[in-house]
Formats: structure tokens, C-alpha cells, sequence
């Protein structure tokens, strides 16, 4: 299979070489010269441009930021042309970036009304940066059962779990309301350990004692937001890699739309999405969103 890999930033970068590693043939692409110079090195071919990695590209799958980064790359933008013209008849394109749901049907509708056979499906990821190294993310998938046959083996060789949400959209509905949980339980895991660590408890004895107990939850489990306690968390390496802080916030955000959209009331969600950007204009954007627990702990 001829793999078309663009956005090889934190998740696509290893994405993108477990695709590689599993025999197919990808070409990968990134605006950023950083991205581009590290895969490189790591021996992935990289194209010149978005339009040069889609030649004779059986699949494109894009790892992107956020809408704007998708919709620019497939529909174009301030007068460049978007890729969805240039790919071969019948390309299946898979969107692995969290984005709304309404975006991602904007770009499945433009497809198809090429009526050139060009299939797409909303795909993002659960998992973080050591699922996407690993090859062990979870994929929740948005789009028709054929497309989503058609795309298996190859999200397979990425990931562990494939989850089918239904129509294309979906995928990313169920997606922001995993991450609007997830922002919660970061922040409500946060304050547990600064309360039990201001009180004198080892950060180290309170996880292992909360992971036992009614409290467990994923955070405790694999991403602790207190260096020191898990070698491979952000939190252990200065709040470098993992999922930034602004993500986080842009995630909240699209929870906070699709909330509004529908007048559902979110309460602890909204309050998490103040948290997180509270937090990023106190200039932690860039940091993994486990960094939150420094707005919580007494200095
Ligand atoms: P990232 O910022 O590390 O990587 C995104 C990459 O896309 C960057 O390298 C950027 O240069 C590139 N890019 C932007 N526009 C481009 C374009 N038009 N063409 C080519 N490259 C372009 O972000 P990430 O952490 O890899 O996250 C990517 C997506 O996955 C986001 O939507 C995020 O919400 C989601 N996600 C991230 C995590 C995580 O733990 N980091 C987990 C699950 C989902």
C-alpha cells in the first residue's frame, strides 16, 4: 500500500514510522522544517509539499492541529488550491486530527462531490504519544463500513482498538466527549495529589493508594501528572512532548460547542476549559496539558 503521511508532529511522526516499519510505502510531509528534519533523520522519505506526498498515493491520512489545518490542507486556503482536486480517483483519505465534526463533514462532503470515488472517514486517536510509539492508540471512526474495511489494515499496523461511531462526524463527537472527561479527570486527579502532597502524603504513596481505590482512573493509571512518579510521563520530563495544554484547550472548546449546538449543560466541562486557559495564557500552552497541576500546588 502507497501512503500518503501529512502533520508529523508529536503523533503523526510515529505514526507515520509504524506504518513505515509495517512494509508500506510512505511518503511523508510537514510545514514545519523541524518535523521534516526529524523524520528524515529517523529514515522516513519526505516530499516536497503536501501535493508531491499524495503522487500515486493509494491512502492519504493527515494528523493535523486543529479545522482550520484540515480544511486548508483538503479545501485550500487564501488562494492555494486544497489537495482534494489532486489526489488519484478512488484515494481513501483518513483524518486522524481531533476536529470538529462539522469540519470533518465539510471535507467528507467535498470529496464526494468530486465524483472521482474519493472516500473519507473521520479517524482520530485516543492513546497519547506513547500509544502512537507503541502502535496501541485506539481509533474512533466516523464513515461509511466500506471505507472503514478499506482503511483496517492499515490503522491496525498504528493501533490496537478500532471503535466504529457511525456516519462521518462521529468519530469526532465521540472523540471530544472522551477528551472532555479526560481535561476533568486531569484536573480532578491534579488537585486530589496537591491536597494529599500540601498535607504531607508522598505523591508517590497517594497514587498507588488512589489507583487501589474508588478513585482509580486513567490518569493515575498511565499519565500522573506529578514528576517523579512515572519515568515515562510528561510530568517526569519537564512537561516536554505528551499533548499540549493548548490542544487540551481547543479540545474543551470544540466539547463547549458541540454543548451549545444542542443546549446540553456541561458544567464540569466548561469549568475545565477555563482551567486549561487560565493556564495557557499564564504562558503553559506549549507544556503537556498535565502541567495543570502546577495552577493547583502550593509553591
Ligand atoms: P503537533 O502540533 O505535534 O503536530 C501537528 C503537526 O502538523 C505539526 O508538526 C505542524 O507543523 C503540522 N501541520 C500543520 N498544518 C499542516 C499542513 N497544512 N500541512 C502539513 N503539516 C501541517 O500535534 P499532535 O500532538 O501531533 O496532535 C495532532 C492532532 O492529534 C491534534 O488534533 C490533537 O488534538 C490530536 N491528538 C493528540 C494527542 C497527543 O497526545 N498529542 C492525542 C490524541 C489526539
Amino acid at each position: 500500500m502507497s501512503i500518503a503521511f501529512i502533520g508529523l508532529g508529536h503523533m503523526g511522526g510515529p505514526m507515520a514510522l509504524n506504518l513505515q516499519r509495517a512494509g508500506h510505502a510512505v511518503q511523508g510531509f510537514d510545514l514545519s522544517p523541524a518535523a521534516r528534519a526529524q523524520l528524515a533523520a529517523a529514515g522516513l522519505p519526505i516530499a516536497a509539499d503536501a501535493a508531491a506526498s499524495v503522487q500515486g498515493a493509494d491512502i492519504v491520512i493527515s494528523m493535523l492541529p486543529a479545522n482550520a489545518h484540515v480544511e486548508a490542507l483538503y479545501l485550500g486556503h487564501g488562494g492555494q488550491a486544497g489537495l482534494l482536486p489532486q489526489l488519484a480517483a478512488d484515494t481513501l483519505v483518513i483524518d486522524c486530527s481531533t476536529i470538529a465534526a462539522s469540519s470533518a463533514r465539510k471535507v467528507a462532503d467535498a470529496a464526494l462531490a468530486q465524483q472521482r470515488g474519493l472516500r473519507f472517514i473521520d479517524a482520530p486517536v485516543s492513546g497519547g504519544t506513547g500509544g502512537a510509539v507503541a502502535g496501541t492508540l485506539t481509533f474512533i471512526v466516523g464513515g461509511d463500513e466500506q471505507a472503514l474495511e478499506q482503511a483496517r489494515p492499515v490503522l491496525e499496523k498504528m493501533g490496537q482498538n478500532i471503535f466504529h461511531a457511525g456516519g462521518v462526524g462521529t468519530g469526532q463527537t465521540a472523540k471530544i466527549c472522551n477528551n472532555m472527561l479526560l481535561g476533568i479527570l486531569m484536573a480532578g486527579t491534579s488537585e486530589a495529589l496537591a491536597l494529599g502532597l500540601a498535607n504531607g502524603l508522598d505523591p508517590r504513596v497517594l497514587s498507588d493508594i488512589m489507583r487501589g481505590s474508588s478513585g482509580s482512573n486513567w490518569v493515575l493509571e498511565k499519565y500522573n501528572p506529578m514528576p517523579g512518579v512515572m519515568a515515562s510521563a510528561p510530568a517526569s520530563k519537564g512537561y516536554a512532548g505528551g499533548f499540549g495544554t493548548d490542544l487540551m484547550l481547543k479540545d474543551l472548546g470544540l466539547a463547549q460547542d458541540s454543548a451549545t449546538a444542542v443546549q446540553a449543560a456541561t458544567p464540569l466541562g466548561s469549568l475545565a476549559r477555563n482551567l486549561y486557559a487560565a493556564h495557557s495564557l499564564a504562558g503553559n500552552g506549549a507544556l503537556d496539558f498535565s502541567s495543570i497541576i502546577r495552577m493547583l500546588q502550593k509553591r
